[in-house]
């Protein structure tokens, strides 16, 4: 708590100043961009990465990035996730999610032993919360990848997307630079598209192409961001060769 404390010290020294004018430049007039879900993982500062300021996004941060199918609930107004996205898409009128999931990514590396049927027993689901939430809300992720450990990790993967009419396919890491637990990540992060689009109060303006969403992966150890491009197929490490093209993909058709 001590670092915290200095921490907020250097801050009204160094940051609040003009903190305070960005608050009052988007006061009356905030116009957020995004909706961005991510890990709560304490190496991921998306607004970081992303250069992104006050006013631009809202954040929402759970173990594994993971936005629960709306079957999980009677109605669609009992979790924060779906609650986040109607604050965001619908009161706001945000128009873009973005999910960023990430390399070694400790709630992944867990699910990927719940693989193992004692691990994800019962018992030890009611000792362990995060198991739990895996659990219910991961495994279509582990099916996904279990699709692909049988074809030796070569096959592209289907993915549903903005309407169950719009399905994208995706490599998963075709060049084998990352191990099985990243490639999870990769997989549960774009599982998490069709998460979102299972949320009925979304429906129409996802149909009307009014909201989009898009994957972001995070490799922690280079520091490298990828893009998923439906174009591509695949994930796209974003850098100066892939960034016109990537900008161009973007604004054909999520604009
Ligand atoms: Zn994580």
């Amino acid at each position: 708590m001590d670092k915290l404390l200095k921490g907020i010290m250097k801050y009204r020294c160094n940051v609040k100043e003009q903190m305070v004018k960005q608050f009052l430049q988007v006061k009356d007039n905030p116009t957020p961009k995004a909706v961005f879900f991510t890990c709560i993982d304490s190496r991921m500062i998306p607004t970081r990465f992303t250069q992104t300021n006050v006013g631009d996004m809202f954040v929402v941060r759970n173990a594994g990035n993971i936005i629960p199918h709306s079957q999980h609930f009677m109605d669609e107004l009992t979790t924060n996730e779906p609650a986040a996205l109607e604050l965001g898409c619908v009161v706001n009128d945000i128009r873009h999610i973005i999910v960023c999931g990430h390399s070694d990514c400790k709630a992944i590396n867990l699910l990927y032993k719940l693989q193992d049927s004692e691990f994800a027993s019962q018992d030890n689901r009611r000792i362990s919360p995060l198991r739990a939430w895996l659990c219910t809300h991961a495994l279509s992720s582990l099916e996904k990848f279990q699709q692909l450990e049988v074809t030796d990790y070569t096959k592209p993967l289907v993915f549903q997307a903005e309407t169950p009419l719009r399905k994208f396919v995706a490599y998963i890491d075709p060049d084998n630079k990352f191990n099985l637990e990243d490639k999870l990540s990769q997989i549960n992060t774009l599982q998490q598209l069709q998460n979102i689009a299972s949320y009925g109060f979304l429906k129409k303006r996802l149909e009307k192409h009014e909201l989009h969403i898009h994957a972001l992966w995070f490799d922690i150890y280079t520091g490298e961001i990828y893009y998923f491009s439906r174009g591509a197929k695949r994930f796209v490490l974003v850098e100066e060769d892939s960034f016109e093209k990537l900008l161009q993909e973007v604004k054909k058709y999520y604009s």
